[in-house]
């Protein structure tokens, strides 16, 4: 156990737990009591192995980046989540529930998504493995997200539309519970980052651990030495920055940077900042950082990234920010922009606008010249072509 894990009722420091209505407590419990004994069983590590080598196409390549390297005079890597299968860090989640899914007996698979990019995860598990899958999604999503609500479709899944609220994201959540709730025998419910009540949190963060398991192997082989200086992430929830950090968090040498959607600006009122703009609270089961009014109503996020525009943080991070293990830096709209068109232009990737918050934050840091730099690509940006094209070429 290390200094930074979870504890078993599932506490970081005093943040994280799981605080849940009574009616969903067995739900959670239920996963709470086995989630371990599963992860660690040969008949999930076997499948989850074989899935992610020969389906999703792991390992993801660790690609050094010439030119950034000259740009910003250090050594750059970049860990290519955008090449696994779907286009995304996700699907490692995904397949990984749905498996620990089947093997509680479960028969059907609920999720809900805002962009839509976990749900189009979830759908194409559930494709794979023979699973019902529904997927909750607000009703103003559904219109905004058309191309990711046609794959889901298309993989089988059903769109169930949430009406209520502002028919986004929270109500999406609230009705994919509501649905947990009345339905606990058969039903699976897989969320799609380090956020919820435990063990969510722990699980998703040790599915996602296979990105620094990874990471290590490769630069050994790449710089003959396993521990980089610098590992870079965005995060939203903060499921690709878990799983980057996972395997370095004893490893105190290697600073960890997590960087958040600043939206216009951290004072604009406009951002999804939530560990720099945020407070103590409890959002989605889970004690944690998030946007909230003084009397405690969840402030709207926003960022010009679906992926990131989420009020809370996984409480994971917001203990390791806490704890001055995690340095916090946030990334505004336009410099998430520019990133995107200079590793466009350098080097031939186009990354997610989510990505592109990491790498904004390379003009912020001061490196060494023999430093090792690694920035995760945590999605390619082929959903937010109509973004780019507009911001860049419709002047
Ligand atoms: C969903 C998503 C994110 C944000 O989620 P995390 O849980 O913070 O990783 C980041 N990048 C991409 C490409 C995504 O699809």
């Amino acid at each position: 156990m290390g200094k930074y894990s979870v504890s078993d009722n599932g506490m970081y420091g005093h943040f994280g737990g799981a605080w849940v209505p009574e009616m969903l407590y067995p739900n959670v419990e239920n996963l709470r009591q086995n989630y371990l004994k599963i992860l660690a069983s040969d008949e999930f590590q076997k499948l989850f192995t074989q899935l992610m080598k020969d389906y999703v196409g792991r390992p993801t390549p660790l690609t050094y980046a010439e030119k950034l390297s000259d740009i910003y005079s250090t050594n750059i890597y970049l860990k290519r989540e955008d090449l696994a299968h779907t286009g995304a860090h996700k699907i490692n989640n995904a397949i990984g529930q749905v498996i620990m899914a089947k093997m509680m007996g479960k028969t059907r698979i609920i999720a809900e998504t805002g962009a839509g990019q976990h749900g189009v995860a979830t759908a194409t598990a559930c494709a794979l493995l023979d699973m019902k899958c529904q997927v909750y999604m607000g009703a103003l999503d559904i219109e905004r997200q058309a191309p990711n609500v046609a794959r889901m479709r298309m993989l089988g899944a059903e769109v169930v539309p949430a009406t209520s609220g502002n028919c986004t994201l929270k109500d999406a959540t609230n009705e994919a519970l509501r649905d947990w709730i009345s339905n606990p025998e058969d039903t699976f419910y897989v969320i799609g980052s380090v956020v919820g009540p435990h063990p969510y949190p722990d699980l998703v963060a040790r599915l996602q651990s296979i990105i620094s398991k990874e990471m290590r192997e490769q630069l050994k082989e790449h710089t003959g030495n396993e521990l980089p200086d610098y590992v870079i992430a965005c995060i939203g929830g903060g499921s690709n920055a878990a799983g980057s950090f996972y395997n370095f968090l004893d490893d105190e040498s290697v600073k960890l940077i997590a960087v958040e959607a600043g939206g216009l600006g951290l004072d604009s009122g406009e951002t999804a900042a939530s560990i720099a703009r945020g407070t103590e609270g409890i959002i989605h089961g889970s004690r944690t950082m998030l946007m909230q009014t003084d009397d405690g109503q969840i402030v709207e996020p926003y960022s010009i990234s679906a992926g990131l525009d989420y009020p809370g943080v996984g409480p994971l991070h917001a203990y390791l920010a806490h704890c001055g293990r995690e340095t916090v830096l946030s990334a505004t709209d336009d410099e998430a922009l520019a990133a995107a068109r200079l590793l466009t232009m350098k080097e031939g990737i186009i990354p997610a606008l989510e990505s592109s918050h990491a790498l904004a934050a390379l003009p912020k840091l001061k490196f060494k010249k023999d430093d090792n730099v690694v920035v995760t690509i945590s999605g390619r940006g082929d959903k937010d072509m109509a973004t780019y094209m507009k911001r860049f070429f419709d002047k």
